[in-house]
């Protein structure tokens, strides 16, 4: 009797759970540079502003909002069997970044040589292609880790206008620590790029975690890792430097989804 009660129970749940309306679970923030990990077990296709997102087996998807992003956006679920369709109106909250006015400074008279601009150059194709590359990955990433111990000395959004100009926004997060300290993948991985002596950059390595989300980690001292290699959530890929153009020893931590930057704090403060 006890049994068939449970084999009851059981397929009491089973049935409930397909047939249960379309529910779909969001872990983020609905923000200006946020990251948003979705969950429907039912979903057939997800499209963010008509975009179609990769969907792991399991109903797990990823979206990011950049720096500036409008302040809605739309999110189409399409369920399995049924066909049914779901709309989720989005409001990104708009957010004030830190602005930082500096006037009064001599006009800087050097601008970089011909050969120089040829390496920037040079540099940005090689960033340009670490970026593009994409991994078809059987594991989602549901978490994240900060990748080097240090305090926090630059913020995502930040941007200075110096002189009235306005400089490009800070695109990551800066973590100041001594040369030496230890740089740990974000999570699991593969190497997209790992390459020395970029003229802004220094040192840089670029890591693909699958559904459009990399990871970037510049300035470094050394690079354990190369092009292809795969890497597990909290391996030690290299160290902390001040390799490129910087004023002192950091790792400056970047955060893609596809080619828009997102804030890594936003990114840490996922947790599944
Ligand atoms: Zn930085």
């Amino acid at each position: 009797m006890f049994f068939k009660i449970i084999h009851f129970f059981l397929f009491f749940f089973i049935c409930a759970s397909s047939f249960s309306s379309n529910d779909t679970k969001f872990y983020g923030k609905f923000i200006q540079g946020g990251i948003v990990i979705g969950e429907n077990s039912l979903a057939k296709k997800v499209f963010l502003d008509n975009n179609e997102l990769i969907l792991s087996k399991d109903g797990f998807f990823i979206f990011g909002f950049g720096r500036n992003h409008k302040n809605i956006s739309s999110l189409k679920i399409i369920e399995k069997n049924t066909e049914k369709l779901t709309f989720h109106k989005i409001n990104v909250k708009k957010r004030d970044y830190k602005i930082e006015v500096i006037d009064g400074l001599a006009p800087k008279m050097v601008s970089p040589g011909p050969e120089i601009l040829k390496k920037i150059k040079k540099d940005r194709l090689l960033i340009g292609n670490g970026l593009s590359k994409s991994l078809v990955s059987n594991i989602f990433p549901l978490s994240f880790v900060k990748p080097a111990e240090g305090r926090t000395s630059g913020v995502f959004g930040s941007q200075r206008i110096l002189n009235g100009i306005k400089k490009n926004p800070h695109g990551g997060m800066d973590i100041a620590a001594p040369i030496g300290t230890p740089i740990k993948s974000s999570a699991d991985g593969k190497v997209f790029l790992a390459e020395e002596d970029m003229y802004y950059t220094g040192n840089i390595v670029i890591i693909g975690h699958g559904h459009g989300l990399k990871t970037m980690y510049m300035h470094m001292n050394d690079i354990y890792v190369k092009n292809g290699d795969l890497v597990k959530q909290g391996q030690e890929i290299g160290t902390v430097g001040m390799t490129g153009r910087v004023t002192g020893p950091h790792l400056h931590w970047n955060v893609y989804w596809y080619k828009t930057k997102i804030d890594p704090e936003l990114l840490l403060l996922i947790s599944k």
